[in-house]
């Protein structure tokens, strides 16, 4: 369950061009490029687990609030851009 409520355009499950790249639910970092600033949760050992910050008392740093709404815009304007050109598309053919 992801706790932002991210909008995908309908058929896309990732973000918008970068398959396969897995984004930490918490700060939205790229874990595999060491981009999330989560700290380890001590009852668990989890990184971003948004779980740990419900149950197990970790607390959000400014840090990650920051990169994720960074983050969070950036995928806004990527998601505008293809829901865009798909509608562009379509009014293409419509249009044919
Ligand atoms: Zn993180
Ligand atoms: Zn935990």
């Amino acid at each position: 369950m992801s706790i932002f409520g991210w909008s995908y355009p309908a058929g896309c499950s990732n973000f918008p061009g970068e398959e396969g790249v897995i984004n930490c639910e918490m700060c939205g970092g790229d874990v595999d490029n060491d981009e999330c600033v989560c700290h380890e949760c001590e009852e668990c050992g989890e990184y971003g687990n948004p779980d740990c910050y419900e149950n197990h008392g970790l607390v959000e740093s400014t840090k990650q609030v920051e990169q994720r709404e960074r983050l969070l815009r950036e995928i806004d304007e990527q998601s505008r851009l293809e829901v865009e050109a798909i509608v562009k598309e379509r009014e293409e053919v419509w249009h044919d």
